[in-house]
């Protein structure tokens, strides 16, 4: 089944004095959060080579299968997508052939021009072999090339065609860069070793390898990497950042830190906002482990209630937010979370969350709540109600899904059947952030897009201030 360009994932390059296959093995296990489907690495050595394969990292590139890959220079992806697509045909890195060797491209993010700039090279009598946006990056860098033998060039080049969210590892033959887009949608960060350099997705990849972080790759900007330093080109005129505030909200490790901010600081300063925003007066603050965890924490800090766990998560469950039916992720969240007793029986609970998008969790959790004995379930959301589709790469693409396009803030509670509900405002979200709205892409909560989407508002024009309520 082709499932399109649906991705948020995870990309690490790196160029040492030693051996890079195991630090990239490493670095993708450490952003394995940012995606479970497939995994890859492409090194060169005398020649591109590519290993990759459905499932996490260690099945995907186990020690029988990248037996005998070795390089001082290369790239790895995770991909994360959507129910439903099992071909490897998208799995990255995507290595192909150019006039002078191969290119190989790991990216992260989504080209929200992607469909016209393919039938654009269809019409010019391009064939595609897959259903993905990074084909778009790499044969573009192709053409690029043939005209002008520059990967810097090259690069700049496919920038000005492509629109939308792109965080890239590339290589050329044995040159590696590091490329993100000039909205800065997805983290990406560079980090030195003692032997290397390396690009990674998120500063959380660096410390346990011991590598140090030197800063983020800016929006626009385009990173030589060599094994003892990096060259910067930087982005030539003002770029309109729009960082996803998703990524600290529930994607990120909380111990990288993206663009200046802790992702695990800024969620504990919007429990405590939440806390500010919507009081209650209940016995225990708890979390809906483990993405609600510093949510909860910041609330109980600032309420000064206590803070408990009240659910064992059991790990080696599915991931029950992609499964393809309503049953299937409603059974699934059934298996995942079992109640701890002493912490909910006869208690009034604070139950607090990063987001909601759907209500399976929540519905299903204040259920095995009140069946535990609960007396009160009163709810926080880590994030402003979501009502519009991301395209950027998170997978949350259809708005008939969103609880909360279609009923309000109290039906909502009703449905979950919680004796209170509150979101975080997006005014709360800003201050938690500390980042400026308009460096954020706040979409998913706004509606309002800070690229061209066909048929969707930019984030320019003027809009009234409360959205699709
Ligand atoms: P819901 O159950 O309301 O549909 O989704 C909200 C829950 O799913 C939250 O617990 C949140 O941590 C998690 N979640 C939110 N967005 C995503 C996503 O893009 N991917 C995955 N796997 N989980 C998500
Ligand atoms: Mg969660």
């Amino acid at each position: 089944m082709s499932e399109g360009p649906r991705h948020s994932c995870g990309v690490v390059g790196m160029m040492a004095d030693t051996d890079v296959v195991s630090y990239i093995h490493k670095a993708l296990n450490l952003i394995q959060h940012r995606g479970q489907e497939s995994a890859g690495i492409a090194v060169f050595e005398n020649g591109m080579h590519t290993v990759k394969d459905n499932g996490l990292v260690g099945a995907a590139l186990s020690p029988r299968k990248i037996e005998g890959l070795t390089g001082k220079v290369g790239i790895g992806h995770v991909r994360y997508s959507t129910a439903g697509s099992k071909s490897v045909v998208n799995a990255q890195p995507l290595t192909v052939e150019y006039n002078n060797g191969s290119i190989s491209v790991a990216h992260n993010g989504e080209l929200t021009n992607y469909k016209e700039l393919k039938s654009k090279y269809m019409d010019k009598g391009w064939s595609f072999f897959a259903d993905s946006d990074t084909e778009i990056v790499a044969r573009l860098l192709v053409k690029n090339m043939r005209t002008n033998d520059d990967p810097v060039k090259a690069i700049r080049a496919m920038m000005t065609e492509v629109d939308g969210a792109y965080s890239l590892c590339i290589m050329f033959n044995d040159r590696l860069f590091a490329v993100r887009d000039p909205y800065g949608f997805r983290p990406l960060v560079l980090g030195e070793f003692d032997d290397g350099f390396m690009a990674v997705s998120e500063t959380a990849a660096l410390i346990p390898l011991g590598g140090r972080p030197i800063r983020d790759v800016m929006p626009g900007e385009i990173v030589e990497i060599f094994s003892h330093s990096y060259k910067s080109y930087p982005a030539s005129g003002q770029c309109p950042k729009a960082h996803c505030m998703f990524e600290w909200v529930y994607f990120a490790r909380p111990d990288s830190v993206i663009d200046g901010r802790e992702v695990y600081d800024v969620r504990k300063r919007i429990g405590m906002i939440l806390a500010e925003e919507a009081p209650a007066d209940v016995d225990v603050v708890m979390p809906i482990p483990d993405s609600g965890r510093a949510h909860a924490l910041g609330f109980s800090m600032a309420s000064g209630i206590p803070y408990e766990e009240g659910f064992m998560k059991n790990r080696f469950v599915d991931r029950t937010f992609i499964l393809p039916t309503q049953k299937l992720r409603e059974q699934a969240v059934d298996m995942k979370m079992n109640p701890i007793k002493s912490t909910v029986e006869g208690r009034r609970i604070l139950i607090v969350d990063d987001s909601i998008v759907r209500g399976t969790t929540l519905r299903k959790l204040i259920k095995v709540l009140r069946n535990a004995g609960a007396k009160e379930v009163h709810v926080r959301v880590g994030s402003p109600p979501i009502i519009a589709p991301c395209f950027y790469g998170v997978d949350m693409k259809t708005r008939d899904e969103f609880i909360a396009t279609k009923y309000n803030v109290e039906e909502i509670r009703g449905i979950l059947n919680a004796d209170s509900l509150a979101y975080i405002s997006i005014e709360g979200l800003v201050r938690a952030l500390d980042i400026p709205e308009t460096d954020l892409c706040l979409a998913c909560v706004n509606g309002k897009y800070p690229t061209n989407i066909p048929g969707e508002r930019h984030r320019y024009q003027a809009t009234l201030k409360q959205d699709f309520s």
